[in-house]
């Protein structure tokens, strides 16, 4: 008898992820968006010359004392309100000791406990399957320098402007189930965090980025299983694809048999590789204590009360009342993921344009336009109520769409006035009933075959006569005007 072949070890795999299920929690960095650094006078902005934005406090000189920055304070709190954590109104700086060349103070000045902000939550999935992910905590800290390797040289540099900015550190429960629902999570706490204008949320400038928790357990199961920790993610993609690579290499270890061992990994975006930086053999004992040189963080009533009140309406609210006005979900969408889009939008609406014609201008033209322009809608040199205005000449018939399109990159960087621009061009239709009617008549008495085909059922015909009108007034007509006209000098005639 013959034995069964082994199965394969990409067939076991397969049998084995079908029972399990991946377990992701996050720890998301954002950079407040402040003027000054956390605990000093210097500037965040990134883009400076190596080593300018520094002075005694961020770069840890001996007997240089940290002051706390309020803004900065205040933008945590107002994260954690906007995601339904507790404020607490003491909380502590710890000192989170270990070495390394971009940290001039031997510690990262954080919080452990108790944070600024403890639980709160935010949810994915449509609204027939919302998923609550819960937070554990939110709390704030200061970042490190960086470290410039200069390969040519073969030496590594080390820039100290990012030292001392402040960040809050966002820290969910393993509550994650897969890399979309991840993904799908960081794009709407990214998005409601600019919104709040808790961060300029830059991805490429590292002012929101993401280490990433990854484990799987037999499907069903309590307890979780042994985690790999990916560090210092700032591409939605390459997050998504950090996660499924690691479930991928974990799910391998399983099935061969060697189990997963707790590790800190670097993904290696060009290779889709996950790296192993540190095993927990070696992870730091960061030795947290409390930080002697500043007093308690405290937030009263008053604060949070005026917080509170600070608060934009949540985005659902927006989405419905702009549903309302006959907006679809998308455009709805569109409009609210980008910043000052609905503020926009309403300016315009405010300025007689017709809503759904806003939206849908605003989705074909104006965003694009704004986006390849890199500006903020509201710094557009076409104004609401250029669009507005643009928007009530397409609705009254006197612009067709195909001149509004042409011409809208010039209105766009122009800003002129639509109608001007439209006369100017000459594309301006005549919609004037009166003179469409003298125009009509003439076409209805001198092509009397055409017309009596039209009666008799030829309704193509029209788009002939409606030619015949175009071509009487240059190409300047209305096109539905001059049917509506048509129809009405045909139907007078019959009746003479
Ligand atoms: P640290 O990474 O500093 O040790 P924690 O142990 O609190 O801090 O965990 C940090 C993150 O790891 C949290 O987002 C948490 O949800 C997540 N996490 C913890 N255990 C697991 C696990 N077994 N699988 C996946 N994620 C986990
Ligand atoms: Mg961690
Ligand atoms: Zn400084």
């Amino acid at each position: 008898m013959r034995r069964p072949a082994p199965a394969s070890l990409g067939a076991r795999k397969r049998v084995f992820m079908s029972q399990m299920e991946p377990v992701i929690g996050l720890e998301i960095h954002a950079q407040l968006k402040t003027k000054s650094k956390l605990f000093c006078d210097c500037p965040t902005e990134p883009g400076a010359e190596p080593n300018t934005n520094i002075c005694e406090i961020c770069t840890g000189q001996p007997g240089a004392l940290p002051r706390m920055n309020a803004k900065a304070l205040e933008l945590a709190a107002k994260a954690g309100l906007a995601l339904g954590s507790t404020v607490n109104s003491q909380s502590l700086f710890s000192r989170k000791n270990y070495f390394y060349p971009d940290l001039p103070n031997g510690f990262q000045t954080s919080q452990i406990d108790p944070p600024i902000c403890s639980g709160g939550s935010m949810t994915v999935g449509s609204p027939e399957a919302l998923k609550t992910i819960r937070l554990n905590r939110i709390h704030l800290e200061d970042d490190a320098g960086k470290c410039v390797h200069d390969a040519k040289r073969g030496r590594t540099l080390i820039d100290l402007n990012r030292a001392g900015v402040p960040l809050i550190e966002i820290v969910t429960e393993p509550d994650l189930g897969s890399s979309a629902e991840a993904v799908e999570f960081l794009k709407k706490l990214h998005a409601l965090l600019v919104r709040l204008e808790v961060t300029e949320g830059r991805l490429e400038e590292g002012e929101f980025r993401c280490d990433v928790n990854v484990s799987l357990k037999p499907k069903g199961a309590k307890e979780l299983g042994v985690r790999g920790e990916i560090k210092n993610l700032n591409s939605f993609k390459f997050i998504g694809q950090a996660i499924d690579c690691e479930i991928k290499r974990q799910s391998a270890l399983y099935a061969s048999g060697q189990g997963v061992r707790q590790e800190t990994l670097h993904f290696d975006s060009a290779n889709h590789d996950i790296r192993t930086l540190r095993t927990k053999e070696e992870a730091h004992d960061y030795r947290y204590f409390p930080q002697p040189d500043l007093p308690e963080v405290l937030v009263s009533d008053d604060t949070l009360a005026q917080l509170k009140a600070s608060l934009p309406v949540p985005i659902e609210e927006v989405i419905s009342r702009l549903n309302s006005l006959g907006l679809r979900d998308d455009q709805a969408k569109l409009l609210v993921d980008r910043r000052d889009g609905v503020e926009y939008f309403n300016a315009a609406v405010a300025e007689g344009g017709e809503p759904k014609r806003v939206a849908a201008l605003m989705a074909e033209l104006f965003l694009p336009a704004v986006a390849k322009s890199d500006l903020n809608p509201l710094k557009a040199p076409l104004t609401p109520k250029g669009l507005a205005d643009l928007a009530v000449l397409l609705d009254s018939g006197r612009l067709g769409r195909r001149a509004a399109y042409e011409m809208f990159v010039e209105l766009f960087e122009s800003g002129s006035d639509p109608e001007k621009l439209a006369q100017n061009k000459g594309v301006l239709q005549i919609s004037d009933s009166g003179l469409l009617s003298k125009l009509a008549s003439e076409v209805v008495a001198e092509h009397s075959r055409e017309v009596e085909k039209y009666l008799g059922g030829q309704e193509k015909v029209m788009s002939f006569l409606v030619g015949q009108v175009m071509r009487r007034s240059r190409g300047a007509a209305d096109p539905k005007g001059a049917a509506k006209a048509l129809t009405e000098a045909i139907e007078s005639g019959r009746k003479q």
